[in-house]
Formats: C-alpha cells, structure tokens, sequence
C-alpha cells in the first residue's frame, strides 16, 4: 500500500475502534481501521469473550454438582477442559468472521499492520500492508494489555498471563493467581469449578478492592467456602520454577507451590511507539490519552478512546466511547457521562454495580438510604435454588433519587441493566416502586430493596420503632 487518504484513520479494531469506524462509515465518512493484531482486540480474542465462553462451562458444572439437590440423578461426572477450548476457540473464530463480515458491509477499509504517527495529519503503517495514510481526524483506540511485572516476568509455560492461560488444555492440579482483582477472580472461579487448588495472593487487604467491602467480603466467604484460598495483604517478591512446577515467594511468609502460576496484577496502556508526541498528544505520567468529554485528545482532531484512556478498562464502555468521539467527528451532539457505567464480575457468584457505592455517595456528600434485599427472601431465588447473595438499591434521602446499586448472587450480569437504566435517567425510589416486576422473576429484587429503602416493605420485615 503506498500512501492513501481517508476522511477518518481508527487505530485499533477493538470494541472501541470498529464501533466508531461503523458509526463513521454509516454517515458517509471514509474509513481506514487499522489492527495489528485481530478483529475485536483484547475482548473479543483474550478478553470478554473467551473467558465467559470457558465460565459457561464452569456454570453447568456447578449446577450439575447440585443435581441431587433437585432431585435429579446422575452418574459420575467427567469433563473434557480440551474440548472446551476448542470449542472457546471456535466461539471467537466465529465472532471475528461475522465482524470481518460486519466491517466489509460497512464498506469500511480494514488494514493489516501496526500504525504509527509520523505527523499531526499522518500514519505510517508496517505490516501485511505497508504504506502510509492521511487522514483529515483520527481516533486512537489501541486499548491495553496485561501488565508485565520485571521480577516475575511471564514466560507462558508456567507463569502465565491472562493470555497466555486461555491456551491451556488440561488442568493443573494447583494454581496460584497473583492478582485479586476481577481478572484474577474470574480466573479463580473457573478453575475452582473443575477442582483446581486455588491460591489467590493480594496485596491489598482484600480481594475486589475496587468494588467495596459488602461485595469483597461476600466473595471472600463465598470463594472460602468453595475451597479458594485466599491470602491478603502478601507481597510477592519472585516466582521461581521448580521441577515440579513454581515457588512463590513471598515477605515475611511461606513460599506457596503450585503447579502453575497466573499473573493478573493489572493492565499497561497500550499507548508506548503510537509515535504520540509527532502528532502532539499528551498522555498522562501512566501513558494513559488524555481527552475531554468529548473524547477529544489534547489535539483538536484527533480523539482517544477504549482502555488507552485509562478510564474503567471495559469494553461497553470503550463502544460508548466510541459513539461519542465518532458523534463529535460528525458534528453531532454527544458527551461522555460515566455516572452510571454497570461493571460485571463474572463469578460464582455473580457480581454486578453501577453508579456510586455507600463510599462514594458519602464522599460526595449526600445522605443517603439503603435497601438491601436478600436473594433468600424472593419466592424465584427459592424455586431456583439460587438463594446466595442480595440486591442493594441506594439512594439520596433527599430527593429519593437512585444514585447506585450492586447485586450478587445469580444472573447479577443480567439484573444490573435495569438499575443502569434508572440512573442513567436519574430515576428515584417511587418510580421504581410503580413499576410493576413481573413475578415471579428475580427483577422482583429492585422493587423489594427500593421499597426497603423507602421504609415501606412488603415482602421484608418492617425495622422495628
Ligand atoms: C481476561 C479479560 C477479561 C475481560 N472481561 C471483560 C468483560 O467481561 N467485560 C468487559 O466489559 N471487559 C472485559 N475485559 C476488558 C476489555 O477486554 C477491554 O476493556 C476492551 O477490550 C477495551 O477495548 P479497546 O477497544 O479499548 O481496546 P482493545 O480491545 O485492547 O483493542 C485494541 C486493539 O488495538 C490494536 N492495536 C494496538 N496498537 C496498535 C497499533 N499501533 N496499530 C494497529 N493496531 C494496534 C490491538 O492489536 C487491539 O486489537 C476483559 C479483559 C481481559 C484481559
């Protein structure tokens, strides 16, 4: 490819790129997506969509194991875990042809190689299709990727990455996984399920340290009681390979074996050789883009988008991004508001929130009310089986407004999209409270905490005067 022009140049074909490349190309701009790598980026190839693909499995055997509990009989239980990467594999291979497929229909120019700027209104592109591309805007979406620790660097056989464990296909029979945080968790949920030791080594003094304490210390007692151990507040200072696997070391306390070891301490911005500096942008001291809330970089054309801006690191919210910096190009009106973000954890149990914790309400100076509904309480969490965990509505006392919510327990993934809704469009408690939930199902939950939290409960005992 010699030099060629597009209206809009998209480095990164992530959940953030390819979504404003299709917004763009649909009004009529030309469009170069530029990817390196694969259609989807981290979500769709070692991201999201991998890891809910093998969790899926970890859920049936979960409920399998319960079989007998619902009165049904079954012979001893085996897995085959290569056959569920296989199929993990064919899930993503699947999803990449229909992007491909999706981007074509778009009549978007897909690019095969790395790009970087070599000035404010250029890309060198190196790769399958060498050359050079001018662009009138552009937007940087070129995402993250695991955090590599020098003092135990990642050689992908025993000390693996959230990368390079996807590839494994048989089980160890001990994994230690160095990182507390929903990756790491995610990661001890799955293998736990299928009889793997676990050990999670954190060096904060709890798991989840981003999600609050309820949430982090329902998980612990959960995880505890699935034989996941946990141990807080360690630092590891090196992992060493031993014949029969690793060593972990750590200050102050025993080493821990473990056949395997899963490194999940964070993600790097992905922001280093993009040749920023020759186009003008600024980063920030973590190389994170800076942008305005119109995802606009430090330079007026060029915008930023997805995990290379540093903000919550999920891939609905790279997407929405994406909507917006693609809105601005186009001169439509489109800002980025992150107060009501829903975050998943995909556990057994299941983690949702969105919007403000207790924490953060108070710290932003409301007074404010909570209702905690417990899954225990609600006739479809009986009939299911599925009693573990609760849904929690807070709320401004003044003005009743919904100001956050968190859920744990089964289908949390899903129950959170109606609290998203209501935030979003700064509902309050009574709105929810004349909303009729259909029964019986487990939205009935948010009607129950609202109406906890309004002091009127039906299904609840009223707090005694
Ligand atoms: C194990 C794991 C599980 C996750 N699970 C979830 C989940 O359940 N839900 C959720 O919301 N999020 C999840 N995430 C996070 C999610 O994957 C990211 O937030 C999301 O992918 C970010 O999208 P993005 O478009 O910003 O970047 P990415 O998806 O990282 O895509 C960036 C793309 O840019 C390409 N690129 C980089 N540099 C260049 C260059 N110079 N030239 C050309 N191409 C380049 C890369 O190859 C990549 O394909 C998970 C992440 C991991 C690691």
């Amino acid at each position: 490819m010699e030099k060629k022009r597009f209206d809009v140049a998209v480095i990164g074909a992530g959940p953030g790129g390819y979504v404003a490349a299709i917004k763009l190309a649909q009004n009529g701009r030309s469009v170069a997506l530029i990817e390196k790598n694969f259609l989807g980026g981290t979500c769709l190839n070692v991201g999201c969509i991998p890891t809910k693909t093998l969790l899926a499995n970890a859920q049936i055997m979960h409920k399998v194991k319960r079989a007998g509990e619902y009165g049904i009989v079954t012979g001893p239980v085996t897995f085959d875990f290569a056959k569920m990467k296989q199929r993990k594999d064919a899930v993503v291979e699947k999803l990449r042809k229909s992007l491909g497929t999706l981007l074509q229909a778009n009549k978007i120019t897909i690019v095969q190689g790395e790009a970087a700027f070599t000035s404010p209104h250029e890309l060198k592109v190196v790769g399958k299709e060498s050359g050079w591309i001018e662009f009138e805007q552009a937007i940087v979406a070129t995402g993250s990727q695991p955090l590599d620790i020098p003092a135990f660097a990642c050689d992908h056989k025993k000390i693996l990455n959230s990368t390079s464990i996807l590839e494994l296909t048989a089980l160890p029979k001990k994994l230690a996984i160095i990182g507390g945080g929903y990756i790491g968790c995610e990661f001890a949920s799955l293998y736990a399920e299928f009889g793997v030791k676990v050990t999670i080594l954190e060096a904060l003094p709890t798991i989840l340290s981003l999600q609050g304490k309820s949430l982090a210390e329902a998980l612990t007692s959960s995880f505890t009681k699935q034989g996941i151990e946990i141990q807080t507040g360690v630092l590891v200072q090196g992992i060493e390979e031993t014949s029969s696997g690793v060593s972990i070391r750590l200050k102050d306390r025993s080493p821990v074996e473990a056949d395997l070891a899963l490194v999940a301490v964070g993600r790097a911005i992905a922001s280093k050789g993009l040749g920023l500096e020759k186009a003008g942008v600024q980063t920030s001291d973590k190389g994170a883009v800076i942008v305005n809330d119109k995802m606009r970089t430090t330079v007026p054309h060029i915008y930023a988008i997805g995990d290379v801006t540093g903000q919550f690191l999920l891939a609905h919210v790279a997407s929405h991004q994406g909507i917006v910096a693609a809105s601005a190009i186009l001169g439509l009106r489109a800002q980025m508001h992150y107060n009501a973000v829903p975050a998943v954890i995909f556990t057994e149990p299941e983690i949702a929130t969105v919007g403000l914790s207790t924490e953060q309400a108070v710290a932003a100076g409301y007074s404010v009310t909570v209702g905690r509904f417990p899954f225990a309480a609600l006739g479809k969490s009986i009939a299911t089986l599925d009693t573990d965990g609760f849904a929690e509505i807070l709320s401004d006392q003044k003005t009743g407004q919904i100001l956050g919510a968190q859920v744990i327990g089964h289908e949390a993934s899903t129950l959170i999209a109606e609290m998203a809704l209501a935030i979003q469009n700064e509902l309050t408690l009574e709105c929810l409270i004349e909303t009729i939930h259909a029964h019986p199902t487990l939205s009935e939950s948010w009607l129950e905490a609202a109406l906890i939290a309004n002091g009127t409960p039906i299904h609840f005992p009223p707090k005694r005067k």
